[in-house]
């Protein structure tokens, strides 16, 4: 067997082995598969169900897919989804509450996730990010959330390395990618004729055994390395983030906030992409006999006007403050509140905002022009 810092090699063709083993061993296995226009992670069973043989392009708005003329199974960057969901369920139930009878006490169980075993075949990098910056506030925060730790526990994740990138990407400012090194169980680089394997846990370990993978050669290293460094040198978009947390508490009366907030629609487009914004609302739904009541939990986005709601009053009443509140809170209340940035870089708010606001423009707007409030 190899050892960690020897990676290994997988032959295109064998692909579907790796696929097959984690199904035996129990998985629902997820990958990028064509959807709407899109990928999405989905459940598949066999490589060809992947958006193989397609490639991306990205632009603040704009999302298109076009065959890619040659058999790259990853030629997609990214689609809307990311790990997110695997994790933190769009929509679950918290606690099951039960009445016996009119007056009588009433009972509250917790309601958890079954938890079973999901593997998800082709985050990034940034995705992978995301994961770790989800783990810190779910997980390492002062309340853990249960919920959140069963699907954890239960997640299998395969990176793959991108070697190429989309227009609204900025990774590599954020020191997340665009090669995947660290958080996943297995990582894969897709060169042409196959792929290098790394694993990155004992799971992940295991796996590599039971597909009995040989050492990748000196060659296949070398055009590894050669793809991802061009990748990363690709890379145009950047944030420039050194102070951004002293520029924006310092901005918060600039006036680019009005501007933004003109164009801004509030739909929340770019909070349901963003892999790690994990707003949240919770509310009852009673049953019809009135003898039970289950409480859960779903997505909700700070951009939604009810979400500022208090007691009569709305405190972000203006598209402008909640959209300074989204940008403010990621960039830099999150390093206060977790000691790290809310951004991994995966520029999904940018391709998906359906006006094409750019966050990196934006912060760009407010440096130029400090202090112009
Ligand atoms: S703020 Fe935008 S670029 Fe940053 S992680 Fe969220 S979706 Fe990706
Ligand atoms: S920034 Fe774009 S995606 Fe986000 S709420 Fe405004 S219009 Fe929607």
């Amino acid at each position: 067997m190899p050892d960690a810092s020897e990676p290994c090699w997988l032959e295109r063709t064998r692909l579907q082995r790796l696929l097959d083993v984690l199904l035996e061993r129990g998985f629902e296995v997820h990958g990028p598969v064509l959807r709407d226009g899109a990928t999405l992670f989905a459940p598949v069973q066999r490589v060809a169900e992947l958006a193989a043989g397609w490639r991306d392009e990205q632009t603040p708005g704009g999302y298109s897919l076009e065959p890619c003329g040659e058999a790259r199974t990853f030629g997609v960057v990214s689609g809307p989804g990311a790990l997110k969901p695997f994790v933190f369920a769009p929509h679950e139930p918290l606690l099951q509450v039960r009445m016996d009878g009119p007056g009588s006490s009433f009972e509250a169980e917790p309601v958890l996730p079954e938890g079973h075993k999901v593997a998800v075949l082709g985050a990034r990098a940034c995705d992978l990010a995301a994961l770790a910056v989800q783990d810190r506030i779910f997980l390492r925060g002062r309340f853990p959330d249960p919920h959140y730790a069963v699907r954890r526990r239960a997640l299998f994740t395969i990176g793959v390395s991108c070697t190429r990138s989309v227009s609204t990407c900025f990774c590599t400012s954020q020191g997340t990618g665009p090669e995947v090194t660290g958080g996943y169980d297995l990582a894969l680089t897709e060169l042409a004729e196959g792929f290098v394997v790394r694993f990155g846990s004992p799971e992940g370990e295991d796996l590599v055994g039971a597909l009995g993978l040989p050492i990748a050669s000196e060659e296949a290293l070398r055009r590894e390395r050669s793809d991802l460094d061009a990748c990363a040198e690709g890379i145009e978009r950047a944030l420039d983030s050194g102070d951004l947390r002293d520029l924006l508490y310092a901005n918060l009366g600039h006036p680019r906030w009005e501007e933004v907030g003109e164009r801004c629609l509030g739909c929340g487009n770019c909070t349901m992409v963003c892999p790690t914004c994990f707003c949240h609302d919770q509310r009852d739904e009673p049953a019809l006999d009135g003898a039970a009541s289950l409480r859960v939990r779903e997505w909700d986005s700070c951009f939604n006007p009810e979400h500022s709601q208090i007691h009569g009053i709305n405190f972000r009443a203006r598209v402008r403050d909640r959209y300074r509140q989204w940008l403010v809170h990621k960039l830099a209340g999150w390093v206060d509140q977790f000691d790290t940035s809310g951004c991994v870089g995966c520029g999904r708010c940018i391709t998906w905002c359906p006006v094409g606001i750019d966050l990196t423009e934006e912060v760009d707007a407010i440096r130029r022009t400090e202090g112009a409030s």
